[in-house]
C-alpha cells in the first residue's frame, strides 16, 4: 500500500479539505493530488471510498490511464471553483454563481446508487458509480460544498491569518476567532514573529546617564591637580 496522504486535515469540512489538497504552507506549494492513486487514496483517507474500492480504482486507472487522467483533471477544475468559493463566496456572487455551476454540473452527470452502510465507525452514506468507473468520485466533494450553501456557512470560511499559508477552514468558534489553520504551526509561527518584530520596534537602550556637575571629581583627577 502506498504512502498515505499528507495533504492537511484541518479544515472541519470535506470540500475545504479538498481544497487544501491544493497546498501553499509556509510559502511553499504542494500539489497533494499529483496522479490519480493519490487522488484515489486522499479520498479513502477522507472516508469516501473503502479500500476495496480504492484499489479498484487504482487498478482500473492503471488499465485506463487516460480516462483516469481526465478525470483527475475534472477535479482540479472543480477544487479551483471551490476555492474561489471558499475565499471569495461570501461576499462576491460571481464567485458564489461559478462554484454552483461546477456543483452542479458533477450532480447532474453523476448516475449510480446512494446506500446506507454500517462500517467501522459507524454508519456512512455510500454511492456506487453507474456507468462511468470514474464519474461520482467527486460527488461526496460537491455535496459537502453543496451542503454548506444550503447552511449559509461560507460566511464563516477564512483563511489562514499567516504570510504564505493558503489553507481555508470553517471557523466554528463561537465568537468566530479562530485566525488560523491550525495554532500549534501557523498560530505559533505568528506569535513568534509577532515578539521578533516587538523586539525590533523597541528604542535602544539609552546611553549611562552623564554623572551631575555638582559631583566632586574622581580620586585620579584629583591626584593630576596642582
Ligand atoms: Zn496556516
Amino acid at each position: 500500500m502506498p504512502a498515505p496522504s499528507t495533504a492537511p486535515r484541518i479544515a472541519g469540512r470535506l470540500w475545504l479539505d479538498f481544497v487544501n489538497t491544493d497546498d501553499e504552507h509556509h510559502g511553499r506549494r504542494t500539489e497533494h493530488l499529483r496522479d490519480f492513486g493519490a487522488w484515489a487514496r486522499w479520498l479513502h483517507e477522507a472516508g469516501v471510498l473503502d479500500l476495496e474500492r480504492t484499489q479498484g480504482l487504482e487498478r482500473r486507472a492503471q488499465e485506463q490511464p487516460m480516462g483516469a487522467q481526465a478525470a483527475l483533471v475534472d477535479a482540479r477544475r472543480v477544487r479551483n471553483a471551490l476555492r474561489t468559493l471558499a475565499e471569495r463566496g461570501a461576499t462576491q456572487e460571481r464567485a458564489r454563481d461559478a462554484a454552483v455551476a461546477e456543483i452542479n454540473r458533477i450532480l447532474e452527470r453523476s448516475s449510480g446508487t446512494r446506500r446506507l452502510e454500517a462500517g467501522a465507525h459507524g454508519f456512512a452514506r455510500t454511492f456506487r458509480t453507474g456507468g462511468d468507473v470514474f464519474g461520482g468520485l467527486l460527488l461526496a466533494v460537491v455535496e459537502s460544498a453543496a451542503d454548506a450553501l444550503v447552511a449559509g456557512e461560507v460566511a464563516r470560511v477564512k483563511r489562514c491569518g499567516a504570510a504564505g499559508c493558503a489553507r481555508v477552514y470553517l471557523d466554528e468558534t463561537r465568537n468566530h476567532s479562530r485566525r488560523w489553520c491550525t495554532m500549534a504551526d501557523c498560530g505559533n509561527r505568528a506569535k513568534a514573529a509577532r515578539h521578533r518584530a516587538r523586539q525590533q520596534a523597541r528604542p535602544a537602550p539609552r546611553p549611562a546617564p552623564t554623572p551631575p556637575r555638582s559631583r566632586p571629581s574622581s580620586p585620579a583627577s584629583r591626584r593630576r591637580g596642582p
